[in-house]
């Protein structure tokens, strides 16, 4: 996957650039990630990439033309086909099922902003989607598109040892994940559950199931909320409430 991103910090990305599942994937060649600075588009001597807002106020403004050269930059190096998004915190909000979705786009821009903003005739001009990480302001977009390149790449085949990792994961089917265990089997006298030693590979994944939805339904009931089970499921969501007691879907229906 072609990945570029605008950005006046465009050092911040070597962060991720060496290590991890997302290092990795551009050591392999499964994603490029190419950096354009608004800067290095500048015309005057002080290289000027941002201006007092009109109508006054606080902080200051990226201008568009620094920013309207870099994209065309970006955009003469993408595929075709390659999607613009401005990280905002007005944006839709990032999460698995557009990670999921985004991956199999064959190139993404993603822009990062700075200071009050960005000049809003640029973004109405050459922005095809705006996505926010959380109901938050950070100080700009390099960590926003930090986390989105790498909730993206964990998609992209080959990229993750196991691709069955990708399929456990927290919200891909919905529900969080299940707990999980490795050596040593005590620790502070605390002994790994008995239904992981068996052996016994669909008592395993029963149990994992069960308290995937046990943990969902505790943490993120909402999770729950309008979906269709298959009788497993139901059953062991049924056994997971009657654990629970009264804190169920319908008690956290009850409350919106
Ligand atoms: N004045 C803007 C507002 O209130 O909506 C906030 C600007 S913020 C200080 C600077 C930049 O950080 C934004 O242009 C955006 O690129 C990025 N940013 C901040 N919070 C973000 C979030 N939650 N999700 C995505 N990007 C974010």
């Amino acid at each position: 996957m072609w990945l570029g991103v605008i950005s006046l910090l465009p050092e911040m990305f070597e962060a991720v650039s060496y290590d991890g599942v997302f290092g990795r994937a551009l050591s392999s060649g499964r994603i490029a990630l190419n950096r354009y600075n608004p800067r290095d588009f500048t015309q005057d001597r002080h290289r000027t990439v941002d201006d007092r807002p009109y109508g006054g106020g606080p902080g200051m403004v990226m201008m568009v033309e620094p920013l309207r050269h870099a994209l065309t930059a970006a955009k003469a190096d993408a595929p075709a086909n390659t999607k613009v998004v401005l990280m905002s915190p007005q944006g839709q909000r990032f999460d698995q099922g557009l990670a999921v979705a985004e991956s199999a786009l064959p190139g993404l821009i993603l822009i990062c902003g700075r200071y009050e903003g960005i000049d809003e005739r640029f973004v109405s001009r050459y922005v095809d989607a705006e996505w926010s990480v959380g109901d938050y302001v950070l100080s700009g977009g390099e960590l926003p598109a930090m986390i989105v390149m790498d909730a993206i790449s964990r998609h992209l085949p080959g990229t993750l040892g196991n691709q069955q990792s990708v399929i456990d994961e927290s919200y891909l089917d919905g529900t969080l994940d299940y707990p999980h265990y490795t050596r040593p089997e005590i620790v502070d006298a605390q002994r790994v559950p008995q239904e992981l030693m068996s052996g016994d590979h669909n008592r395993t994944r029963r149990y994992r199931r069960s308290l995937a939805l046990q943990r969902t339904m505790e943490r993120r009931p909402d999770l729950l909320t309008g979906r269709l089970f298959d009788p497993l499921d139901r059953q062991l969501l049924t056994a997971c409430a009657q654990q629970l007691g009264p804190h169920t879907v319908e008690k956290d229906r009850e409350k919106k």
